[in-house]
Formats: C-alpha cells, structure tokens, sequence
C-alpha cells in the first residue's frame, strides 16, 4: 500500500509538472483485496474503516465512493456484545463478523467447562476470523457465543471469558451445568422431560421448556435474526449430528454433510448411545432453522484446522446454492 501511496504522489507530481488535469474516478461498487493470492472481491461493509483515505487521492468526489485498491490486509476487529446474563450472573457474550444479510451462528460451551475445548475451539475462531475478515464471502454475517453456559465454565476455571488449558483441574464433570444444577442442551421445547438422560444418570432438564435465563436468551436470538444455520460444538465423540425434532429435516442434514466434507468428522443421522430429550438443535428445526451438534473427538484438543475447514466448507455452500428457506 505504501508503494502505491508513493507511485501515486509521483504520478501526480509528474502529471502536475507537466499542467495536465489530476481526475481519478472512483465508481466500483466493491472493493478489490488482493491478498497474496488469489484476488477476492468483498463488500464494502466487510473492510476496515482504515481504508477509506484512500479516497482522499481524488480530485473529484464521487456519490458513491467505493475504491479499486490494492490490498490492505488489517485486521477488523469483531463488534461484540452481551446477549444476557446466566443462572449465576454470569455474562453471555457474542461476536460479530460481516455485515451481510444472512446471520451464520457458531456456539460453543453449551456444556460449560465439562467441553472447555468447545470454548477454547470458539475463541481461535474469533482469533482467526478477525485476522482474516475476508474469508467471510460478502452477504454473510458470521456470529460466534464462545461460551453458551458461562456457570459451568466458572465452575471450573473461577472465572468466564477467556482461559487457557493450563488452567483446567482434572476433574470438569461438574461444569456440565448453569448455577441451578441444569443440563442446558436438555432444556429446550422438543421432546422435553423433567428427569433428563446424560449417559447413565438422570440429569435436570429444569422446570419447564426454557426455564434457564440461558436458553431464552439465546433462543430468543436464533430466533429473532432468524440463523440461517446453527452450529453447536461439543465434545467428545467425533461425529455431525444433523437437528430433528421426531422427523428428519433435509436443511440440516444438508448442513451436515457441508460441515462434514469440509471437516472430515462422519455424519451421525441419529444418537443412539443413550435418549436425549430437549436438545437445542432439534428444537431449532421445529422453527425451520438447519442446525447441527458437531462432536469433537477429544475432551481435550480443540482441532481447529478441521473445524475452520468445516466451517469455511458450510459458507461455500451457501454461496453456491440458494438459502434455505427460513419462516
Ligand atoms: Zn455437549
């Protein structure tokens, strides 16, 4: 850019030297980045501020200014918010990147600090994509909750928000749930019970469908934007679980199969290791919202390349064929 900035000043100073007139039209409607390789074509909305200056260059303001430029890669940094506070008080905090029309939303830690790598695994996301704003493809706008149980994950580390995995005890059974003692991915309105299965024991679902302050805030939001596609991480059983609330919901095996071919975990068309009842995916079909429960491999390793590799394969999938329709 530099280089640029200097070829253009030397360029007007010869083109001033020699009395011709200094016009330079702006009239692209996006702006080119060329990263190393290859050379991307993004919204406007999607670069930095830091980049406009550039118009400064002209001569003649334009009504619509959007710039042909060489790349800048710098990072943007993502808007974020809180979405609402837990059981115990604890903030609910959500990430934003891109500003198209369709809402893509990864969640991590639904089961607190019992699947910290889900956490971890969500916050190397952010790191990523607010170094790499453009593998984001222009109309999408990608949401991430790092920490959908932010209890569970206090419950074992003493604190919410970022961590590191030298900060986990041996044992993390406990931070499975919120501060009333809840699973969260048994507290949603599909196939709701009281008395939930996890494994062998029988574990709160909580006093009714979206008893917890958790899953209404974050319901209420999926459902509000509405998600065009809904992705859960999990930990541990390597597999992609596609949201069906008694029948199967094409959108989301569809999804399935895009975060499967990019990620290389197996789609799992159902659960059968044991019932699970008020699960947050299947829910999400009831609403026409393609949703799936992605299950890392270890309690341990956050496998990024694999899942940014699932994550980009969804995005490419998207733009390659119409959006599923969402009520
Ligand atoms: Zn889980």
């Amino acid at each position: 850019m530099k280089i640029c900035k200097t070829l253009l000043i030397l360029l007007t100073l010869s083109l001033a030297a020699c009395g011709a007139p200094i016009v330079v039209t702006l009239t692209a409607t996006a702006v080119q980045i060329a990263k190393a390789t290859p050379t991307l074509t993004v919204a406007a909305s999607l670069l930095p501020s830091a980049t406009s200056p550039v118009g400064t260059a002209t001569a003649r303001p334009s009504p619509s200014p959007a710039l042909s430029l060489t790349p800048q890669p710098t990072a943007t940094p993502a808007r974020t918010w809180t979405l609402g506070l837990s059981a115990g008080g604890n903030p609910i905090d959500i990430y934003r990147f891109g500003q198209g029309p369709t809402p893509i939303v990864l969640i991590g830690g639904i089961h607190g600090g019992y699947e910290w790598n889900t956490i971890l695994l969500a916050y190397e996301m952010i790191d990523y994509f607010e170094q790499s704003p453009s593998e984001i493809p222009s109309g999408f706008s990608l949401y991430i909750i790092p920490a959908a149980n932010p209890d569970g994950l206090a419950t074992i580390i003493g604190h919410t928000g970022r961590f590191s995995a030298q900060e986990l005890p041996a044992g993390t059974t406990a931070g499975r749930f919120n501060a009333n003692g809840v699973d969260l991915n048994r507290n949603w309105d599909c196939k709701w019970q009281k008395d939930a299965q996890w494994q062998t024991e029988t574990i709160s679902a909580g006093s009714a469908p979206f008893s917890e302050p958790e899953t209404r805030l974050v319901s209420d939001f999926l459902t509000s934007l509405p998600a065009a596609a809904v992705i859960w991480w999990h930990s541990a059983m390597p597999g992609v679980f596609p949201g069906g609330c008694n029948d199967r919901f094409p959108a989301a095996l569809a999804l399935a199969d895009d975060y499967s071919n990019g990620s290389t975990y197996p789609v799992q068309k159902e659960f059968v290791s044991y019932h699970v009842t008020g699960d947050a995916s299947d829910w999400l079909s009831l609403q026409g919202i393609p949703s799936i429960s992605v299950e890392l491999s270890t309690h341990k390793d956050t496998e990024f390349k694999r899942n940014l590799a699932g994550v980009l394969s969804v995005l490419q999938a998207f733009v390659a064929r119409p959006t599923p329709s969402v009520p």
